[in-house]
């Protein structure tokens, strides 16, 4: 788990006129901003400089079962799974349309309670939240089942359901990013949710559910429950009568949470884990490009990317000039204040370093002779989220990115990620896809249903 310091290296000048009004600090229980059973709150902190910005309500245990009830009556006997997918389209189209409406006020919570960078959040995470909702929207009067091919005297097909009561589980490094991988598919399924931030970035959670609220999305359907990992998080992926748990963060707390699954109700779970992500060069491919490509992948949002490029492995002959160029280029990276247009990274957090992933702006730089040695130093690590090749060797970029274990291959480029890609580990990177219809699906169970047809011998 991270906490938030300021960076003593960097000289941070202030920016204070972007700093936002705090407005939402309460939990959001069945359509409602509510103080904690315990009335206990806990402080955030902007990461620029160590001060607190807010307290936030601390929920735990009561207040995540209130949350369930609240959801679980949304789901049992509520609109929402039974609207026709047309209305509840319109409703993920109207808040989309309000975040584009706030987009400076979101995109400066998260800054300042993610160290993100500002311009990166008004670019790209916010404009980016609204764009998967309408994704997601105009799949919703989409969802449909098969026709089965019975191989006797049947008739049979499959309906998709919504799952039921999920609950979302997420890390501090994308707020919005996440928050909306997550939400946007479950509401499109028609389920109902329980949504508990990371302590370190409560904030624009709590601002998304009033907007949600306020684009007609009904009472119970978005809960969020602030709180940390070991009381409320730990409720949720334990709860009796929650039926999915969906979880991003590190390896070491996805064990704990299906573990907690397994020994309350069998609840589905979907990890999206830590990663040790390779990206391997080519003699051929264009240096300019493979040294910009390495570094973005190791420094964009600090290094604290689950998909970071760090291991880079170079083929020999350009192994040389690559590292002469990395360093130059890394030197000259701006680091700063987040909300200055002209900083590339703002203040870095302290981080524990989970076994062998450093989820930090650490690079591995080795060097290589032949694909079959990359490829076997490649897939050499427990974890499976991604990796980059770059080569202009079309046959070589697919020999390679089939022999990868990983989940997402990028090919001449690195961190490129679309909403219709699905997005996901292999190995202990975790199961199950965020983003594109295999997100959807994660949400939904398929029923068969099955009946004889005249003359049957089932009959
Ligand atoms: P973390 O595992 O410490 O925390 C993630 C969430 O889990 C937080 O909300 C936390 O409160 C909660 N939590 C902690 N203990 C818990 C428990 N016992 N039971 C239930 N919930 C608990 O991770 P982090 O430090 O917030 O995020 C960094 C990690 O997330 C890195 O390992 C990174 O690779 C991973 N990550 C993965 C992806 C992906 O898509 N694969 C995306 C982003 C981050």
């Amino acid at each position: 788990m991270a906490e938030h310091r300021s960076n003593g290296n960097v000289n941070l000048k202030t920016f204070d006129a972007h700093v936002p009004e705090i407005k939402f600090t309460k939990l959001f229980i069945d359509g409602e901003f509510v103080d904690s059973v315990k009335g206990r709150t806990f402080e955030t902190k902007d990461p620029r400089n160590g001060q607190v910005v807010a307290r936030v309500a601390e929920g735990d245990e009561e207040d995540v079962d209130l949350a369930v009830i609240a959801a679980r009556r949304a789901f049992d006997h509520g609109p929402w799974p039974r609207m026709p997918g047309y209305q509840r389209g319109r409703i993920m189209s109207k808040f989309a349309d309000l975040i584009e409406e706030n987009i400076d006020e979101l995109a400066a919570l998260d800054t300042i309670d993610a160290g993100k960078l500002f311009s990166v959040g008004k670019a790209r995470d916010i404009p980016n939240a609204a764009m998967l909702l309408r994704y997601y929207a105009g799949a919703v009067d989409k969802i449909h089942g098969e026709v089965l091919k019975m191989s006797r005297e049947l008739h049979g097909y499959t309906l998709r359901e919504p799952v039921g009561v999920i609950g979302h589980i997420i890390p501090w490094n994308f707020p919005t990013g996440v928050f909306f991988m997550k939400v946007a598919p479950t509401l499109a399924a028609g389920c109902t949710m329980i949504v508990k931030p990371a302590e370190q970035t409560p904030l624009s959670a709590l601002f998304y559910a009033h907007l949600a609220k306020k684009a007609g999305v009904p009472d119970g359907v978005i809960n969020v429950v602030t709180g940390f990992g070991p009381t409320a998080g730990a409720a949720i992926s334990s709860h009796m009568d929650i039926d999915m748990v969906s979880f991003t963060g590190s390896t070491k707390v996805g064990h704990m949470v299906m573990q907690a699954a397994a020994t309350s109700n069998l609840k589905q779970v979907s990890l999206e884990l830590g990663g040790k992500s390779p990206l391997i060069v080519f003699d051929d491919a264009d240096l300019d490009t493979a040294t910009d490509l390495a570094l973005t992948g190791i420094l964009y949002n600090k290094g604290e990317v689950c998909v970071a490029g760090s291991r880079v492995y170079v083929q020999e002959a350009i192994y040389e000039e690559f590292e002469k160029k990395l360093v130059a280029k890394a030197k000259a990276w701006p680091v700063g204040d987040p909300f200055d247009p002209n900083v590339r990274q703002g203040p870095q957090e302290d981080n524990v370093i989970v076994k062998d992933e450093i989820f930090g702006p650490v690079m591995s730089l080795m060097k290589f002779k032949t694909m079959e040695e990359v490829i076997k130093r490649a897939n050499d690590t427990r974890y499976g989220l991604a990796a980059g090749i770059l080569t202009k060797n079309i046959d070589l970029a697919n020999t390679v990115s089939r022999s990868i274990r990983a989940g997402m291959i990028w090919i001449n480029c690195y961190l490129a990620v679309d909403n219709d890609c699905p997005y996901g580990g292999y190995k202990m990177s975790g199961f199950g896809k965020d983003l594109g219809l295999d997100a959807l699906h994660k949400y939904l169970h398929v029923k068969s249903i099955v009946t004889p047809i005249y003359n049957s011998p089932w009959l």
